[in-house]
């Protein structure tokens, strides 16, 4: 494993991004003093998770941001990502390279990432525990940092000396697990309460268990009750559908019928308008037949009336006549020839009278033959309206 490069942004004295990258030919960083050769090993330490502004030479964590200069204003965050070659799988993360990159905001917010993903302080610090590096690590050593380590107390030491010989992983590993431990013994204890507390509600929870066994009992029993309902309801539906299904398919068939019968009576309708209108036409014709007739009747009626009064005028002639012959006998033989020119004259008007009458006769004949038809015919008619 070595350090292959290191990139900063914003970190102390580097506003502008620099890579710096240490090949096989770097072995040291020279320049003069305060030119900025300890923020390097600072920015190291820094991105390995150093958490102590003191250790980074400042006051606040803030200080590692660029804070500006004369010609040159501050800038917003600090950014430094150190490369590691892990060909060998030094540290325990499967890649041959390994980035750690650390940034810090004004507002105190701090990021860490391990090859670009998101990662935590912890995370950080187990992957370089038992390295040699990390923020305990002793592979950097500030300045006059040897001499604070020989002063430092045992137990501070033995912690740098554990950290190299590798033991410290174990060491932190049985002091978490003994914290675990007491922490398991805390809610032990706890739960010890809290069997006490529930032995106490131990007494109801049985009154309510049996009470609720017994619901479920109720309610399982309930359910087959339901069942056997609703499937002898099924039953009963079924005989109804059934039924209303014959019930459905005899109405069909009287349906069918009637509308058959139905079709046949329209036919029939139809012939009987047929014959109706045909009737209708005939007693039209009657009609007019009888009223011609009724003309003709009252026509002859009135040629009789005439012929009657005729005669009667004759008749009264005749008496007039005769009687002016009796006066007249004696006064003229010719009178004879004139009286016997008015008998035949009279025989001629009687012929004539008795023929007009056998005419009239028939013609009454007729007319009563005609309406005996119209009144049969106005019947019928009466009748085929009603049908
Ligand atoms: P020496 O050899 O004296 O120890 P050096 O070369 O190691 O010096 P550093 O101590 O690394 O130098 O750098 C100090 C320089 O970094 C100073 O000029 C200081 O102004 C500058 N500096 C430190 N912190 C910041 C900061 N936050 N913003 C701007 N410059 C800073």
């Amino acid at each position: 494993m070595y350090l292959k490069s290191l990139e900063l942004q914003g970190f102390k004295s580097f506003p502008d991004k620099t890579l710096i990258r240490f090949g096989d030919d770097i072995t040291a960083i020279v320049g003069p003093n305060g030119s900025g050769k300890s923020n390097i090993s600072d920015a190291i330490l820094w991105v390995m998770g150093e958490q102590s502004s003191k250790t980074l030479r400042g006051a606040k964590m803030e200080d590692v941001i660029f804070g500006g200069t004369q010609k040159r204003s501050a800038v917003g965050f600090a950014e430094a990502t150190l490369t590691l070659d892990n060909t060998d799988r030094a540290l325990a993360y499967d890649a041959d390279e390994v980035m750690v990159t650390r940034r810090y905001y004004r507002s105190g917010d701090g990021e860490y990432y391990i090859n670009r993903q998101s990662a935590r302080l912890k995370d950080i610090n187990e992957l370089f525990m038992d390295t040699g590096l990390g923020r305990e690590g002793y592979s950097n050593i500030g300045q006059g940092r040897i001499d604070e380590i020989l002063s430092l107390k045992s137990n501070d030491r033995r912690e740098i000396f554990e950290e190299a010989a590798g033991i410290s992983k174990y060491r932190h590993r049985k002091e978490e697990t003994e914290r675990k431990l007491a922490q398991t013994e805390d809610n032990l204890m706890r739960i010890g309460d809290k069997v006490s507390e529930l032995e106490l509600q131990l007494e109801p929870l049985k009154v309510q268990s049996e009470k609720a066994r017994k619901y479920l009992e109720l309610k399982e029993e309930l359910k087959g009750v339901e069942v056997a309902v609703w499937l002898d309801n099924l039953d009963k539906l079924s005989a109804d559908a059934k039924k209303a299904e014959e019930d459905y398919a005899s109405a069909s068939f009287v349906l069918q019928q009637a509308h058959d019968d139905l079709d046949k009576l329209y036919e029939k309708a139809e012939q009987l308008g047929v014959s109706l209108r045909e009737e209708d036409g005939e007693l039209e014709t009657l009609r007019v037949k009888a009223n011609m007739l009724e003309s003709t009747h009252q026509q002859l009626d009135g040629q009789m009336a005439v012929l009657r009064g005729n005669v009667e005028n004759n008749n009264n002639n005749i008496e007039r006549i005769r009687e002016e012959l009796k006066g007249q006998e004696d006064r003229s033989g010719g009178i004879n020839s004139q009286i016997a020119q008015a008998e035949s004259r009279i025989l001629e008007i009687e012929k004539l009278i008795s023929s007009r009458s056998e005419e009239l006769e028939q013609l009454q004949m007729k007319l009563s033959a005609m309406t005996a038809s119209a009144q049969g015919m106005t019947k019928r008619f009466l009748e085929l309206r009603a049908q």
